[in-house]
């Protein structure tokens, strides 16, 4: 019989059709420093051994697949504690700018970057974007730039920002790259913080917003970092902000290495269904970057929701021509902005609140 408290975490399949005495003895020595235990599952032929214990330490797993006399360790039990559709959080809803996601359609539009010098055209696009039916607006105040001498953002635009959202009543999401715009950002009234692609492996970046939002009614809006592989890879970085407490976490997929030639990126608003298959965490797609031209941005979009998506973020400008940052190429008018949302959310009503599975 197993143990009542715990769950099986894992199983060993030796090599052999069962271990030794002397290798069972130090498989247990092993498991044993970790908390678990091991229960014997004897077939006629073969047995195998299960590991029992909340155990999600990799070191354990390394030092067990180290020795020779093990084939392989099957994982039963989910590393996300937190943010598997399974557990106590699936319930959980994430609630900004009085719209439930997942309960109908998201969107969060604005500039990719806020230009200080000339903040009337964020007034405008402001405005604009409310007009046409985004419930947020984004704006970069600072930005990362792969050439260290483009513009790389100014905190004096985090007052125009604020400026914005005070005019239209929209909260807003602005990216954090270190712990002292994440500072600023806060005591400013961000609602919205976005972790951007290059910094969404950045795990010590991760674990300061965590515990920086973890007692604030704030959300963070985590984009897949281009080199992300495997799903598991991408929840587990959401699953590093919601270990201090605050699981309000949007994942966001806005493209991927390597590029799809012709687009900026490889569009991945397609993984949004196997998301939706591990984690409870609404999905809010980026077209724009991931596309990364103003004409290709409505197509993705809709492909998005169509994919399940609870939501976009999407580039606008209203006019994008005298744009800073990505505008000029990607970001799309208001008008264009209000005819997606319009027929996103057709598309919405025809496939129903996503559910996952
Ligand atoms: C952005 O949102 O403007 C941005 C830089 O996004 P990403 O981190 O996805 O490149
Ligand atoms: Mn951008």
């Amino acid at each position: 019989m197993f143990h009542d408290a715990a769950d099986v975490s894992f199983m060993i399949l030796p090599q052999a059709n069962r271990l030794t005495p002397a290798q069972l003895a130090e498989v247990t020595a092993i498991v044993t420093e970790f908390g678990c235990n091991i229960q014997p599952i004897v077939g006629t032929v073969r047995t195998i051994y299960a590991i029992l214990g909340d155990e999600r330490d990799e070191l354990m797993i390394n030092r067990l697949e180290g020795l020779d006399y093990i084939d392989r360790i099957d994982r039963i039990q989910s590393p996300f504690k937190l943010m598997d559709r399974r557990s106590d959080l699936a319930s959980h809803r994430i609630v900004v700018g009085g719209v439930t996601l997942g309960r109908e359609l998201f969107v969060i539009a604005g500039q990719c970057t806020i230009d200080p010098r000339n903040p009337n055209y964020f007034y405008e696009t402001a405005a604009a974007v409310k007009e046409a039916g985004a419930h947020a607006l984004r704006g970069g105040v600072w930005k990362p730039r792969s050439n260290p001498y483009s513009f790389q953002g100014d905190t004096k635009s985090l007052d125009i920002l604020m400026e914005a959202s005070r005019r239209t009543g929209l909260p807003v999401d602005a990216e954090v790259m270190d712990e002292e715009q994440l500072k600023l950002a806060l005591d400013a009234g961000v609602t919205v913080l976005q972790v951007g692609a290059r910094n969404a492996l950045n795990y010590s970046l991760l674990r300061a917003i965590g515990r920086a939002v973890a007692e604030r009614d704030v959300a963070v809006l985590l984009k897949r970092s281009l080199h992300m592989g495997p799903i598991s890879e991408f929840i587990s970085a959401a699953e590093y902000i919601a270990s201090f407490g605050n699981p309000n976490v949007i994942l966001c997929p806005r493209g991927t290495a390597p590029t799809l030639d012709g687009y900026r990126n490889h569009p991945d608003e397609s993984i949004t269904p196997l998301l939706k298959e591990k984690t409870w965490a609404p999905v809010v797609v980026d077209p724009s970057h991931s596309v990364g031209k103003a004409s290709y941005v409505p197509a993705c979009a809709l492909a998005a929701v169509a994919y399940g998506a609870d939501g976009l973020c999407v580039e606008a400008h209203v006019s994008p021509s005298h744009g800073i940052g990505d505008d000029p190429k990607q970001a799309v008018t208001p008008d264009v902005l209000a005819g997606m949302i319009a027929q996103a959310r057709q598309l919405w009503a025809m496939r129903g609140p996503s559910k996952g599975k």
